[in-house]
């Protein structure tokens, strides 16, 4: 799929996003074939995006990643860009629910639904690429393809995590099926992501990591590093195998 076909696409997806009825609490944007990417993103009865319940309990993840990490950076961090992006749409006048086909025509946009936006759904990503009880290697497709695109988990694993400790800065690093159909490690600065045109690479999320320092300073300091390994212990690779199939189908 190239570049132009894979904006097609997912301008498609949003755009049954607006037919969704709007329901007295909230409603998912369930447009799509399959519902793992539409479900991400959720807006409520005045179209406002809604932050997701994070699913497990702020301590779930020690000694990994800790508690107060957790609840500052959901309860601040996210709850923050959450509130900022909606703020942003409605000083610009925006009524779009459709954040798939915003980020696809992200340069039409101000900073404020850049940043936010993508903060936002960077986050709504990461909490899921997270659980209790994750850890180890995944399974299934995506595990072959990784094997296939990397030649082992193990070569992944150390592309990944240099990939997300060389980021300069603030920002995310990714795995993304790229618009070619192949597996790519990324990284992208700030709050930006692989869906925005502005992006270097353009491609279909399917992990990422946080390397903002307000994801690991309280426990890991300036140990980035340390941050990083941590994480292979609670990823969740049941999603990003759902992910990869919903991507490759
Ligand atoms: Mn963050």
């Amino acid at each position: 799929m190239n570049k132009r076909e894979f904006l097609k696409t997912s301008m498609i997806f949003g755009a049954g996003a607006v037919l969704t009825p709007h329901l007295a609490t909230s409603c998912m944007n369930t447009a799509g074939a399959n519902g793992v990417t539409a479900s991400l993103v959720s807006t409520d009865s005045t179209g406002k995006f809604v932050q997701p319940e994070l699913g497990y309990a702020f301590d779930a993840l020690e000694p990994h990643i800790d508690a107060m990490t957790m609840e500052f950076h959901y309860t601040k961090h996210h709850a923050g860009y959450t509130s900022k992006f909606n703020a942003a749409l409605e000083s610009e006048n925006l009524h779009s629910t459709d954040i798939y086909k915003i980020f696809a025509q992200i340069s039409n946009y101000s900073d404020g639904v850049r940043n936010n936006g993508g903060g936002y759904y960077n986050h709504n990503l990461f909490w899921k690429f997270m659980s209790p009880e994750g850890g180890g290697e995944p399974a299934g497709k995506v595990a072959a393809a990784i094997n296939e695109t990397f030649g082992s988990f193990a070569k992944f694993k150390d592309l990944f995590s240099a990939t997300a400790g060389s980021v300069f800065g603030s920002g995310w690093a990714w795995l993304i099926l790229n618009d070619t159909g192949n597996l790519q490690v990324v990284s992208t600065p700030n709050q930006d992501n692989p869906l925005m045109d502005v992006s270097d690479v353009y491609g279909k999320p399917l992990l990422n990591i946080d390397v903002w320092e307000h994801a690991y300073y309280l426990k890991y300091q300036n140990q980035r590093t340390s941050y990083i390994e941590a994480y292979w212990n609670v990823i969740d690779w049941n999603f990003v195998e759902a992910l990869y199939q919903e991507a490759i189908a």
